[in-house]
């Protein structure tokens, strides 16, 4: 069976510096795959490299069988492909509901977008009590939650977190963890960034470790959390 999306020998530059340094891996549909590895390994070089706001040095990327190379950044969202960066850059001024609604950019049926707005507040029933503040007022965390509503408001098949629990107290973390979690019993494809090794690889279907713009160790999130230089590189463990 084909893989929902097939990256294959990807690379990656800035200029001379090259970020990513020929990396392969497949996300299934219906599978939560994550990348893990320390600050400047290429993770969020790699995810806005699928979403087509950087051009690969080389490599093939693939997405339900057709090419992404050379797709423009708004086609591959129209393609079912979203992406919470990074810091989460939602819109401090505008409303929580105007957040949301940005994520729908690309849809015309109002009667569907005005159904995931309403979806958004049942999974996070605190962005529907403050919809109509600023999304500057919200803390992280909820910041956090409203990325993650925002991406899912284009209904993507599949959704590219980075580093969602970044700056979150564990509560939060937990909380941002066990949403993932719902959303892949509910059936969504996940592509995960994290730092933190030990929530991620609790999740994962698969895992993949990435060390300087290389993969340099893959497995089950199972296989990985049980690895013992996974443990003491990024379990600290010794
Ligand atoms: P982080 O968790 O810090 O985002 P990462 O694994 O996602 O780490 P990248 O952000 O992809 O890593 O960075 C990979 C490498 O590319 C690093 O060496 C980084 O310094 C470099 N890099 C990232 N963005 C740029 C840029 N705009 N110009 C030049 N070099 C960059």
């Amino acid at each position: 069976m084909m893989a929902l999306l097939e990256v294959e020998d990807l690379r990656v530059a800035y200029g001379k510096i090259e970020a990513v340094k020929g990396i392969s891996f497949t996300v299934e549909a219906g599978e939560v795959v994550t990348l893990i590895g320390t600050n400047g390994a290429g993770k969020t070089t790699t995810l806005r490299t699928l979403s087509g706001l950087l051009k690969p040095l080389a490599g093939k990327i693939t997405f339900e069988g057709q090419p992404l190379n050379g797709v423009g950044a708004h086609k591959i969202v129209s393609m079912g492909l979203a992406h919470s960066p990074e810091g989460r850059r939602i819109f401090p001024r505008l409303s929580i509901e105007e957040n949301l609604q940005l994520g729908a950019f690309l849809r015309k049926d109002t009667d569907g977008i005005a159904a995931d707005i309403r979806n958004a507040y049942d999974r996070f029933p605190i962005l529907g009590e403050r919809r109509r503040q600023a999304a500057g007022t919200l803390s992280g965390g909820e910041q956090q939650m409203l990325a993650m509503g925002r991406a899912l408001m284009s209904r993507p098949k599949l959704l590219m977190l980075d580093e969602p629990s970044m700056g979150l107290s564990p509560i939060m973390m937990q909380k941002i963890m066990s949403t993932i979690s719902e959303l892949k019993a509910a059936g969504t494809t996940i592509l995960l960034v994290e730092q933190n090794a030990q929530a991620a690889l609790s999740l994962a279907d698969h895992g993949h470790v990435m060390e300087i713009g290389n993969i340099t160790l893959s497995g089950t999130g199972e296989e990985l959390l049980h690895d013992e230089s996974v443990r003491k590189a990024y379990l600290g463990e010794d």
